[in-house]
């Protein structure tokens, strides 16, 4: 019905005006629990209006990007109302660690889903029918059953939460059938609370969540999208896999992150490539078993730099904070999908990376793939627009971060971010018609003096003259048109043939990947069109982070990059103490502290645990637990300056 028309974007002056106050005693109780259990200062964006409007009974559709904290959404109401926070959510094989990680807080959780044997079900059963639980995470397919429906109305629900809503959509690649039996709880439990939540931001999407889930009701929520500590950078692509190596030697060493791959095979063999290359690697697509996928996720949770090499099987779920880069090495198939991906770097709101290798290959590839795919003509066109608009992200000689934001449908900076390759180094365009009517002349003279049709790399050995076998054999030596290209390299010919690809002014067809016209190819011919390309960059833009601090082998960590010299030490001695707490309880080490938090507490050097206890991300259990091994470790180390000035060999401790 018409209940999605507006999506009710909330103002943000009640939790604005709550910023930075001290938990008070007036203080909601849904912000008395952010500070008490979770030990952050304030909500951040929606987060406030959301959990308010849930708390007091309100259905509820939230989207927001990957990292902006949709969590706190649903755990704060399961805390703050009576009875049990009910999660539905896809992934089975991160539920142990988010209830580990809720449970490191202090939070009553637990789980049901088919990983369990029959005892610890029960007594999960039971702890839930005794009021025993705040949360209780829950598979979708194990929502359908009669015995966990019987279960759940013997208890009491504080909220239904619906995470990784998308997945109720069919159009999307996430699509679960079980989600579509869940527009069953508002008719069964018609007073709890029901809150849906994803960080795919289409408007198709949104329409289908709130329709398939059966909530005209909810109020919408839509978070901003940008993710500003997210750089972005696309490059062109000519030995993917050495540049990578490159790009992580420079600015990733001993970072984690992940590296998506079209295709098993080239995970596998860039996996290889990293290992070999002194980079610790893991590979994970759809055709390793289950037991080597899972031991792979686990060793990217709990280990500090591992680089997981993955298909997009890879990835939805992980609430790992610090991975610091995300990077691509084919096309993504759509913005969504890169949008999502690249989401998954920085959720601690640390610099990281979205790095992409792009080239013609690339175009010509999902060209073909989406031809000779599967569908019919409505979802092939629909293919080839998420393609088009992928295109226009990599093409473009603006700011990345603002085509990201306009696709969305939210407003960027028109002055730019300041934050992606084009930002900091802006392309220069330079005027290719001509260029391109030696592309399209050629094609057009092989197709009528010859009857052929020819991929893109003849096309460019004869505007570049080159008399190779092919060329001889089929006597292309003998056009008009051979030789007449030779002002640009072959690189810079692939770069005219996939731009022009991208801008739809010459089309790839059949098998074979044969370049043809368009429709718009004839007034680039009659000279009535022109067309400006981006010059390919000589040098890729460095990074912020490594060109401002011209630190070599010092730099490593990210994490640690913007800390003064002088602290290192102290957080280097934390990160261990965590490791070695991570290791005796078997948790990931961000379930102890994010780096972030670690970062804070070498900053603000407590020296008592209530001081501790101001730090963010330091909430009541946290404190107890380890409050005095921080502490300890602080000691250890001495702070700097306190006693006697210490004196570095570096020159300028205080940096630029
Ligand atoms: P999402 O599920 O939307 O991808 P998460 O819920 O995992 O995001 O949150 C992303 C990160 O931000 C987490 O590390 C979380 O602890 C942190 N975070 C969320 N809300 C806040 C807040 N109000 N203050 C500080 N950190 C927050
Ligand atoms: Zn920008």
């Amino acid at each position: 019905m018409s209940a999605t028309g507006g999506t009710g974007v909330m103002t943000q002056q009640d939790t604005v005006t709550e910023v930075g106050l001290p938990a008070g005693p007036d203080d909601s109780e849904a912000l008395a629990a952010l500070h008490r259990v979770f030990g952050y200062e304030a909500f951040r964006g929606e987060q406030g209006a959301v959990i308010e409007h849930v708390v007091a009974g309100g259905d509820a559709v939230v989207l927001m990007p990957t990292g902006g904290g949709k969590s706190l959404c649903y755990q704060i109401p399961s805390l703050v109302r009576a009875g049990t926070g009910v999660v539905v959510s896809p992934l089975i094989a991160l539920m142990q660690d988010q209830v580990n990680a809720l449970r490191a807080l202090g939070v009553r959780a637990g789980f049901m889903n088919s990983t369990q044997d029959f005892d610890e079900r029960r007594v999960v059963e039971a702890e839930f029918l005794a009021g025993e639980l705040d949360l209780l995470y829950l598979a979708p397919e194990r929502l359908r059953l009669d015995t966990t429906l019987d279960l759940l109305s013997r208890g009491k629900i504080a909220v239904f939460a619906i995470d990784e809503a998308h997945c109720v959509s069919q159009w999307g690649h996430d699509f679960r059938p079980d989600y579509l039996a869940l527009s069953l709880l508002g008719e069964r439990w018609p007073d709890v609370p029901r809150i849906a939540l994803t960080a795919t931001a289409t408007r198709a999407t949104h329409r289908e969540i709130t329709e398939r889930l059966n909530m005209p009701q909810a109020r919408h929520f839509v978070a901003s999208f940008d993710r500003p500590n997210i750089q972005y950078r696309i490059v062109p692509k000519s030995d993917p896999k050495k540049q990578l190596l490159s790009f992580l030697r420079e600015e990733h060493a001993d970072d984690a992150g992940i590296v998506y791959c079209l295709s098993r095979n080239s995970v596998e063999k860039t996996a290889e490539f990293l290992s070999r290359n002194g980079i610790e690697a893991v590979p994970y697509h759809a055709g390793l078993d289950a037991g080597t996928r899972a031991a792979h996720q686990s060793r990217f949770l709990r280990e500090d730099g591992l680089v997981v090499v993955a298909t997009i099987a890879f990835g939805m779920g992980i609430d790992k904070p610090d991975v610091r880069f995300v990077a691509h090495l084919d096309l993504p198939k759509s913005v969504e999908g890169y949008y999502q991906e690249t989401g998954r770097a920085g959720r601690d709101g640390l610099p990281s990376t979205a790095w992409m290798a792009y080239g013609l290959n690339d175009v010509i590839q999902q060209r073909k793939l989406i031809q000779s795919g599967e569908g019919d003509e409505a979802f092939r066109r629909r293919a080839a627009q998420h393609l088009d608009a992928m295109l226009g992200l990599c093409e473009t000689a603006q700011c990345r971060r603002g085509q990201l934001l306009a696709y969305f449908g939210q407003e960027p900076d028109p002055a730019g971010c300041g934050n992606c390759d084009s930002c900091l180094t802006p392309p220069e365009t330079w005027d290719g018609t001509v260029a391109a009517q030696k592309v399209l002349s050629t094609v057009v003279r092989l197709q009528r003096e010859r009857g052929q049709k020819f991929g893109a790399g003849q096309i460019i050995e004869i505007l570049l003259g080159k008399r190779t076998g092919k060329v001889i054999q089929f006597d292309h030596d003998q056009l008009s048109v051979f030789g007449i290209g030779d002002e640009l390299t072959e690189g810079e010919w692939r770069g005219v043939v996939r731009q022009l690809l991208a801008q739809g002014l010459i089309a790839v067809e059949g098998e074979y990947g044969t370049l043809v016209l368009t429709e718009a190819s004839g007034a680039v011919l009659r000279r009535e069109r022109e067309v400006p390309l981006r010059k390919e960059p000589k040098k890729p833009a460095a990074s912020r982070q490594a060109s401002a601090s011209g630190r070599g082998e010092r730099k490593a960590k990210t994490a640690a990059a913007e800390l003064p010299e002088e602290l290192l030490p102290a957080f280097e001695a934390l990160r261990a103490w965590r490791a070695d707490q991570a290791r005796e309880q078997g948790v990931p080490a961000y379930v102890i502290f994010h780096d972030a938090t670690l970062r804070e507490i070498v900053t603000v050097w407590p020296t008592s645990v209530a001081q501790l206890g101001g730090v963010s991300g330091v909430g009541e259990k946290k404190l107890v637990t380890y409050g005095e091994g921080v502490l300890e470790v602080l000691a250890s180390v001495g702070e700097p300056g306190a006693d006697e000035p210490t004196v570095t060999s570096t020159s300028s401790p205080s940096g630029v």
